[in-house]
């Protein structure tokens, strides 16, 4: 079993989860140099280490090292604004590893641009192996309705897991409260909800009460169902935005099916390359086509950013919510590559927008071409999926 120790999250959330990647097969390249620096000192922005645990694999992985002759110290970047359980945890197997296999002192550091925090690593550890100790111990956890869900790799198998047993939870939107309500008028699962449209709409209001209702019969009918009829959808371009740490590399659009990337190589290159997007679109007086709210947002952050403006917000149309507003499909998320996934399309990479973010970085140090190409197929899938919900809703229109 390999545990990557960045992964604690997920213990807390899906012990499941979790325990179905520890026995997946991955290839870590940078223990070699890793255990090169331990021993004769230096730094390094992307090592990995493991260290054997009661049969156990932990690996520390994406972190930083700087080595002395008597010191490690082990630096987590993170993105967030505070510090959660989970990486107290997290570093309490970063300080084990590094301290078990080198001997030296370990400091382990948390940072993001919210906080920087050494964190006393040997109070948690006890704890910390325990939780990974157990897990080890025990056959394949049962899947739980959980936030990590929604952008869950294994979602189609537990699905399978949520209707047999009929659970309302798997509802997009339901929430605490609603689940309350109906429980209480004695609608208790899938089945309940699609026996009785009317009482469901009595209870959760007319158009929620719908909605509730298409999706539970989506689960159980195993196929789509249509909640409304969507509007009319014109020709448009299809737009997605990948993001490092504190710029947006790559402006992607598709447009009369030819993908066009606007690219920022550097920060630097940002509004350059936002400034060719807008011209583009000036020029191409179309719908702009987008999957959920992160391109309007962060759109309006780089007109206020660079001080411009611009009318062609009033173009955006969110193929998320006019999806989601008509059309109940049975799966656990809602998010672009379940759904699109589900109506047949296929991803070339297996990128997601983290990993995205890791190969970004790797091209800032190498200037590997490669590794550029294969983020842009991965953002050029991501419009080509938008494109293929949209044409889906089209025939429903
Ligand atoms: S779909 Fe949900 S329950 Fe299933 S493994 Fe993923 S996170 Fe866990």
């Amino acid at each position: 079993m390999n545990i990557e120790i960045s992964n604690m999250r997920t213990i807390m959330s899906c012990p499941r989860k979790f325990w179905l990647e520890s026995y997946e097969k991955k290839i870590y390249h940078q223990e070699e140099i890793t255990r090169e620096i331990i021993r004769y000192g230096g730094s390094l922005k992307h090592a990995e280490l493991s260290s054997e645990f009661l049969g156990i694999t932990l690996w520390a992985t994406g972190v930083e090292i700087v080595v002395n002759e008597e010191e490690i110290t082990v630096v987590s970047q993170r993105k967030g604004k505070r510090l959660y359980k989970y990486h107290y945890y997290e570093a309490a197997l970063y300080g084990y590893v590094f301290y078990k296999e080198s001997g030296k002192k370990t400091r382990v550091i948390f940072k993001s641009n919210f906080y920087e925090q050494e964190i006393p690593w040997e109070n948690y550890v006890e704890n910390a192996l325990m939780i990974v100790g157990n897990l080890s111990n025990t056959d394949i956890p049962e899947p739980r309705i959980n936030t990590e869900c929604k952008f869950c790799i294994y979602s189609n198998d537990c699905l399978d897991f949520f209707v047999e047993k009929g659970s309302i939870e798997i509802i997009k939107g339901i929430g605490k409260v609603n689940l309350e309500k109906l429980n209480s008028a004695d609608i208790k699962s899938l089945d309940d909800i699609v026996r009785n449209k009317e009482k469901v709409q009595l209870i959760l209001g007319e158009q929620k009460g719908l909605k509730t209702w298409a999706q539970a019969k989506a689960f159980l009918d195993e196929k789509p169902i249509l909640i409304r009829k969507p509007p009319k959808l014109n020709d448009g371009i299809f737009f997605d935005i990948e993001s490092y740490v504190d710029f947006h590399y790559l402006f992607g659009l598709l447009y009369k099916d030819k993908y066009i990337p606007f690219i920022a190589r550097e920060k630097d290159s940002e509004k350059d390359a936002f400034i060719r997007l807008l011209f583009f679109f000036s020029e191409n007086d179309l719908p702009i086509y987008h999957y959920h709210s992160y391109e309007p947002n962060q759109f309006r952050k780089l007109l206020r950013k660079y001080g411009l403006n611009s009318s062609f917000e009033n173009r955006f149309l969110d193929i998320y919510s006019i999806f989601t507003n008509h059309i109940a499909v049975p799966v656990l998320s809602y998010s672009l590559k379940p759904l699109a996934k589900y109506f047949g399309y296929k991803w070339r990479t297996n990128l997601n927008g983290m990993k995205a973010v890791r190969k970004f970085e790797d091209f800032l140090t190498t200037g590997d071409k490669k590794i550029l190409d294969e983020i842009l197929m991965y953002n050029e899938d991501d419009v080509r999926a938008t494109k293929l919900l949209w044409d889906v809703l089209r025939k429903y229109t």
